[in-house]
């Protein structure tokens, strides 16, 4: 649909300090113009200590970036050591959470139970949440990747209601594709990201699943962005590696043109 503003993300992982937080916004912000920021909504994800010194340039300079957290706590407060709960974040100016990023489910034991948890900890503070979702290698080599993404789907809304559906995100990142130079096909990304729309008119109806933005991420780079683009219902990129250099970046959030 044609109602879908395309979305940018930039998921910086564990990179930057705060002043080189800094530094990388305002180069983004002193390229990106207007234009840019009419097709496309473009967003920073970096690590929880930058977010302050963020949302003082993004505030103080008016700026039309979007930033948002990599995860946050199941929980609303109390007695959870290094946690970072979604009133934090929305405190801070968050719009967006990532939730479920598959190197949260791989290196710290989010199953599907604890992303539905922090799917519905974003909305309870009118955040966000940009799900990841994807298949790793041996699922996509036996053939089993639309079933498993939908499945992962499926349980990370669990108990979401319809008008909070309507402003979800959904990032299809192939777990073999992210960070390994291997991205995937844009027919591959349409494949899941077609099955993701249809299943959320299962789920809920047709306004939501048209009004869902569905991201790719995996490898997405200045010079294959153009053909994921292209696919009806892939609506934007979760980028990793290439949202820390600004002229990569930029070039992203042009879709490559
Ligand atoms: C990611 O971290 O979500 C990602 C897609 O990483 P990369 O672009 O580096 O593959």
């Amino acid at each position: 649909s044609t109602a879908r503003k395309p979305l940018i993300a930039g998921n910086w992982k564990m990179n930057l300090n705060h002043l080189e937080a800094i530094a990388l916004v305002q180069k983004l912000a002193f390229t990106l113009t207007d234009k840019d920021l009419d097709r496309a909504e473009v967003v920073v994800l970096p690590p929880f200590t930058d977010l302050r010194s963020v949302q003082t340039l993004v505030d103080g300079d008016k700026l039309r970036i979007e930033y948002g957290a990599q995860d946050l706590s199941a929980h609303d407060t109390g007695a959870y050591t290094g946690e970072i709960s979604g009133s934090m974040l929305a405190k801070l100016g968050c719009s967006f959470v990532l939730v479920g990023h598959s190197e949260r489910r791989q290196h710290h034991c989010e199953d599907d139970q604890v992303v539905n948890a922090k799917v519905q900890a974003a909305y309870r503070h009118s955040i966000t949440p940009i799900l990841c979702v994807g298949e790793g290698l041996s699922v996509r080599q036996a053939g089993g990747h639309v079933a498993f993404t939908v499945s992962q789907l499926d349980a990370a809304l669990n108990g979401v209601k319809t008008d909070q559906a309507k402003s979800l995100v959904v990032a299809y990142e192939p777990v073999w594709a992210i960070g390994t130079g291997e991205v995937a096909t844009p027919d591959d990304a349409q494949e899941v990201c077609g099955a993701i729309r249809a299943r959320l008119a299962e789920l809920y109806d047709g306004e939501v699943a048209d009004a869902v933005r569905i991201l790719y991420g995996g490898s997405v780079k200045s010079d294959n962005i153009a053909g994921i683009m292209a696919q009806p219902d892939v609506d934007g990129a979760l980028v990793g590696g290439a949202s820390l250099d600004p002229v990569e970046f930029v070039k992203i959030c042009r879709f490559g043109e």
